[in-house]
């Protein structure tokens, strides 16, 4: 698997489509991105199945 990604998601702020760059180095982690559009705080958490080589990316408003 690549070390870095770059994935095409959608705020769930704005709904404008992002594209954001995902660090897979560190494995199935969650953190605070702020949006490039709407410039809201993106709540992004990040899934790593490395026996799989596959990765699920999931962005939620930070209050739900
Ligand atoms: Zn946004």
């Amino acid at each position: 698997m690549q070390a870095m990604d770059e994935a095409d998601l959608q705020c769930p702020h704005c709904g404008e489509p992002i594209s954001l760059l995902l660090d897979l180095s560190g494995g199935t982690q969650s953190y605070i991105e702020d949006c490039q559009v709407c410039c809201q705080p993106i709540h992004v958490s990040v899934w790593v199945d490395e026996g799989n080589d596959e990765y699920q990316v999931d962005l939620r408003r930070e209050q739900d």
